[in-house]
């Protein structure tokens, strides 16, 4: 087991810059996740990681050793695919051997370590079988037990679940929580799904074209976040943004709390009181307002109110999403629970909570 320290890591390919100097303390036996649109880098920081690809400059220690010029091999770790890359012609329990059998394990060992990452991942029934006749989901569960054996200090997951479908991945992403309760080792898991990351980790690391964009608990970057970008990229479905300026400051009823006043013009001016972190800004600002699609109340409610057209109604049952119209032509994203009452096309009264809403400078910083 071991923790990690990356310090001012940078990766180029060529001219072209990817990773741009990201610092990180992992603390032993934490569930970290790298979380992140397409593109941004969370592959190539792995990848980093693992000693699959050499950083361009900066350092990189595990278990307080540095490893920045270490082979991936020496390095403790093991890494799994979204692909599961098992060979067709061996069996299970072959598969899991196999790396063991190649660095010259004693077979006892092979056997020990084997039969005991099939108990975990309950592979056990099937240790005789041929991949082709196992499901996406055993198939991955056996890329696992690959990394099991190695008994690595850091299990590194890039994608591991995409390639399943949806019920399998809920079924799946369980698992590995449960792999890490039982295990405690330190793991590194790349996602682009926001939903994996919040119900996996331990904290999260959300990253933006190779920098780190806050680095912090589920919770923490849900009702805490630094910028726009991951009040935008946590929570699902995404927050609102709305244009506002700023008429006044204010304090919250309990004088704990600095607020704003904005006036919204996309919401027929209303005005809101929005909590702020530092000094409100000066009278006259233009900001943007976030409100989550969860952080509508009841119209009936002495709230503020907005009325708009629906010009969407989704139903799901349990929950109902409202899209509402508002005055630049954009549209409101509102959250019911249970059967949305409220037809497409229909107008509908929404509260607001100003004090679940945040403030944002239109360069995307938290106010
Ligand atoms: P993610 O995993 O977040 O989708 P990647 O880490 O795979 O993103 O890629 C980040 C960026 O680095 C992308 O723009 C990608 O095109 C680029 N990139 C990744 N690997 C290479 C490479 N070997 N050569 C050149 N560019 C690369
Ligand atoms: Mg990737």
């Amino acid at each position: 087991m071991a923790g990690l320290e990356l310090s001012s890591v940078t990766k180029s390919f060529g001219q072209v810059d990817v990773i741009h100097g990201i610092d990180l303390k992992i603390n032993d036996g934490e569930f970290i996740v790298f979380v992140g649109p397409s593109g941004c880098g969370k592959s190539t920081l792995l990848r980093l990681v693992s000693g699959l690809e050499e950083t361009t400059s900066g350092t990189l220690s595990i278990g307080g050793e540095d490893v920045t010029h270490v082979e991936p091999a020496d390095r403790g770790v093991a890494m799994v695919f979204q692909s599961y890359a098992l060979y067709p012609h061996m069996t299970v329990y072959d598969n899991m051997a196999f790396g063991l059998k190649m660095t010259g394990h004693p077979k006892a060992d092979i056997k020990r370590r084997v039969d005991r990452a099939a108990e975990i991942l309950e592979l056990t029934p099937l240790l005789d079988r041929k991949p082709k006749a196992m499901s996406g989901g055993q198939r991955q569960r056996v890329a696992i037990g690959r990394a099991i054996v190695r008994e690595p200090k850091v299990f590194l997951f890039d994608e591991p679940l995409s390639n399943l479908d949806a019920e399998l991945r809920v079924q799946m992403r369980l698992q590995i929580a449960k792999l890490h309760r039982d295990l405690g080792t330190t793991m590194i898991y790349v996602t682009h799904d926001q939903t994996e990351a919040m119900t996996l980790a331990d904290r999260i690391v959300v990253l933006r074209s190779g920098r780190l964009e806050q680095f912090g608990s589920p919770i923490a970057l849900y009702d805490d976040p630094d910028n726009a970008f991951v009040a935008g990229f946590i929570g699902s479905p995404r927050m609102n943004f709305l244009r506002g300026v700023v008429e006044d400051a204010g304090m919250t009823a309990d004088g704990g709390t600095r607020t704003a006043t904005v006036r919204i013009p996309d919401l027929s001016n209303l005005s809101l009181s929005v909590p702020v972190r530092g000094d409100v800004p000066a009278k006259g600002t233009t900001v943007d307002v976030g409100i989550r699609p969860e952080h509508f109340v009841g119209s009936d409610d002495s709230a503020t109110q907005y009325t708009g057209v629906a010009n969407m109604v989704e139903q799901l049952g349990g929950v109902s999403y409202l899209y509402l119209g508002v005055g630049s032509g954009g549209q409101l994203t509102v959250e019911q629970k249970g059967h949305a009452m409220t037809t497409d096309g229909e107008q509908a009264t929404v509260g607001i909570d100003g004090s679940r809403a945040m403030l944002f400078t239109t360069d995307g910083a938290r106010v």
